[in-house]
């Protein structure tokens, strides 16, 4: 198949391109500056330009450009967030109803768009987006890929939980406390905190692009969500380091503003669709979620 990766310099990017070449598919790059290589097509997304004869006939897109939402969220960069993942997303579903094949048109999206703090509640792809920044921009964010799926392609937002990998610089940020012995549950410890391997994400995206049957939003998160505690100790035992200094609340807001919610908030998101579906994890909970990201 043909695949045509947006956001391919980045940490899913790379991984995702990898996989797919080594499975003997086709890739094509989009990228923001001059193309160095065959593989490599010019576009700006920020105008909204991409030449869709540049793409030849892919069979796939996949969104997987955005501003890293880990940066502080003030005005101007909480713009950067939000037009970085809908200039690129509408960009590829226009072009997506462009060509003749009416490609796939897969964007990365977020559980964020659930809502900060859900406690208890089973967070399905039925459940209606909350409130608070990052659910305004999922809306956004999902709402561009319109136009495709009006055109007659098939869609699909991949409403991902952290992806667990030792190059994953989120993994890596989360894994430094312990590795210096100060590693503990953040804030409560009792929210869910979703999350998946990179071997499931990639797996889930094939899924997603070879099975017909599936549009819309799919939850991408372990279909059996940790609490931030569980996930604490299967990570101090795997590193061998306790897990005794727990980080209040407070000082992670104080450190991480809003954002802070995105570890403090409770997401008990479950892979609903992707299982009815036919989709089953190699990694289904925490522990060997985490031994297969320190590998
Ligand atoms: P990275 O930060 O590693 O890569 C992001 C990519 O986005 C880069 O390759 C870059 O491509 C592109 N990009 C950055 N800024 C802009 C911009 N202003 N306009 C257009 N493109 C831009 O992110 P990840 O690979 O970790 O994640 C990819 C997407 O998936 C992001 O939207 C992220 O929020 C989302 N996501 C990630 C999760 C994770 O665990 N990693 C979990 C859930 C969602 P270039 O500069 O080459 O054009």
């Amino acid at each position: 198949m043909k695949y045509v990766l947006a956001g391919a310099s980045g940490f899913l990017g790379k991984a995702l391109a990898r996989d797919l070449v080594a499975d003997g598919h086709q890739v094509v790059r989009l990228v923001r500056r001059t193309p160095t290589s065959a593989d490599e097509v010019r576009w700006d997304p920020a105008r909204g330009d991409l030449d869709p004869g540049a793409l030849g006939e892919p069979d796939v897109l996949v969104n997987l450009a955005g501003a890293n939402i880990g940066r502080p969220w003030t005005p101007t960069y909480r713009r950067t967030i939000r037009e970085s993942r809908v200039s690129t997303t509408s960009t590829l579903a226009r072009v997506a109803a462009q060509l003749d094949g009416r490609p796939v048109l897969i964007t990365q999206s977020g559980i964020g768009g659930y809502g900060k703090d859900l406690g208890d509640q089973i967070l399905t792809e039925d459940t209606a987006l909350g409130d608070g920044f990052l659910a305004d921009v999922v809306r956004l964010w999902e709402g561009a890929l319109g136009p495709a799926q009006e055109a007659g392609s098939r869609v699909a937002a991949l409403r991902t939980g952290v992806v667990l990998d030792r190059k994953a610089p989120a993994f890596q940020l989360l894994a430094v406390p312990f590795r210096l012995g100060l590693g503990g549950r953040l804030g409560p410890g009792t929210q869910y905190f979703p999350t998946v391997s990179l071997t499931d994400w990639l797996r889930a995206v094939r899924h997603v692009a070879e099975h017909d049957t599936l549009s819309g939003p799919i939850n991408v998160a372990l279909p059996t969500p940790p609490t931030n505690t569980e996930f604490t100790e299967a990570l101090a035992t795997a590193l061998h380091r306790p897990a005794l200094v727990p980080i209040p609340a407070f000082l992670m807001k104080a450190a991480l503003g809003e954002f802070a919610w995105e570890l403090l908030g409770s997401k008990r998101a479950l892979p609903t669709r992707l299982q009815s579906h036919g989709f089953t994890f190699h990694h289904p909970t925490i522990t060997p979620t985490i031994s297969a990201a320190l590998a």
